[in-house]
């Protein structure tokens, strides 16, 4: 049988309709809901969630804040226009826009941001808060697999979920959170495939929560007959015809598409519930963002 395919749209789509109705009074309450992107330079990934980060706040009422210094910009130059921002009443969270230039380091960014302003967690202090339990702004694509988990009333408790990738701002937290909820975590990652490992792992998962940016790494035989996939993964790849030939463009250019880490045809056949991509995971990720900015200018006003 079929696996359910999990409407992340429609789950997203009402998040925000609830979301702008609490703009909308805290507005009304003089409180500004609002967020600032830091992007140094031109990178082109940046400027495209900037863009999209920019469109929500649009359409949801937020105010936009852009600082974008040049790319030469230097390190203690950044680090003061994020003090700026944590100044600034308007602005309730800040989101550093990676990657940055070789001359300013992650971390002095980070570590600058104000940490009731942290909004997709990246301080240190708020990951140890998030490790302890004790979450102010948990991560927004973590946030937004245990969104779906929810939705999907999951007991989390005992549950074997096996998630693969364990960067800093997804794979680990999310497996954090899962843990936190008493779940049984098995956190891979490229070194447990190097080993030949990761299908031990993967197959014995009740819910799978794949991370690892690696269009079609996960097969049916990586899955164990109907487990809930989570599909994180957001992938460029070239559109191909019956034949495997690219297809090409107007332009004689190859067209490409977006896909996930799972190949959600075959697996859609053998897992019990699935996100897709595009329209997964990512559609509600936005909308924890947003989520935390207005969680944050209510903590900056103090409001319940
Ligand atoms: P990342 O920093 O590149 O981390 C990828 C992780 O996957 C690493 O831990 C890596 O392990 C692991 N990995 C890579 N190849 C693997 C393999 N063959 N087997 C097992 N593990 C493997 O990427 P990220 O920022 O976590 O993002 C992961 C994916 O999610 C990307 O496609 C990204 O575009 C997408 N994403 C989606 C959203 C959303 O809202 N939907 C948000 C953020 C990111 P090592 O570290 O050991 O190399």
């Amino acid at each position: 049988m079929s696996a359910k395919v999990i409407d992340c749209v429609a789950i997203a789509d009402e998040i925000k309709n609830k979301l702008q109705k609490e703009i909308e009074t805290l507005k009304k309450k003089g409180v500004t809901v609002g967020i600032a992107t830091v992007l140094v330079g031109e990178d082109f990934g940046a400027r495209m969630y900037r863009k999209q980060i920019e469109k929500f706040c649009d359409e949801m009422g937020v105010q936009y804040t852009d600082k974008n210094p040049p790319a030469d910009a230097s390190e203690e130059d950044v680090v003061k226009d994020v003090k700026t921002l944590n100044e600034t009443d308007s602005v309730s969270g800040i989101i550093p826009l990676r990657p940055f230039p070789k001359q300013i380091s992650d971390y002095a960014i980070i570590n600058a941001i104000a940490l009731n302003k942290d909004i997709d967690c990246f301080h240190p202090y708020n990951m140890g808060k998030l490790t302890l339990g004790e979450i102010t702004f948990a991560p927004a694509t973590p946030s937004a697999c245990i969104e779906i988990l929810d939705r999907e009333k999951t007991n989390f408790e005992g549950a074997e979920i096996c998630v693969v990738g364990h960067s800093n701002i997804v794979g680990k937290p999310i497996s954090i959170l899962c843990l936190n909820r008493n779940a049984t975590i098995t956190t891979s990652h490229v070194f447990t495939s190097m080993a030949g490992n990761l299908a031990k792992h993967t197959t014995v998962a009740d819910i799978l929560i794949v991370a690892a940016g690696k269009a079609g790494l996960i097969t049916p035989d990586l899955v164990k007959e109907g487990a809930f996939v989570i599909d994180v993964g957001i992938n460029r790849v070239k559109l191909l015809d019956e034949d495997g030939n690219p297809v090409l463009n107007d332009k004689g250019k190859p067209k490409s598409k977006t896909v996930g880490d799972v190949d959600f045809d075959a697996v859609k056949e053998k897992a019990g519930r699935i996100t897709p991509v595009p329209g997964g995971v990512g559609a509600i990720t936005n909308m924890m963002l947003m989520r935390n900015a207005v969680k944050a200018a209510k903590i900056q006003h103090g409001i319940d």
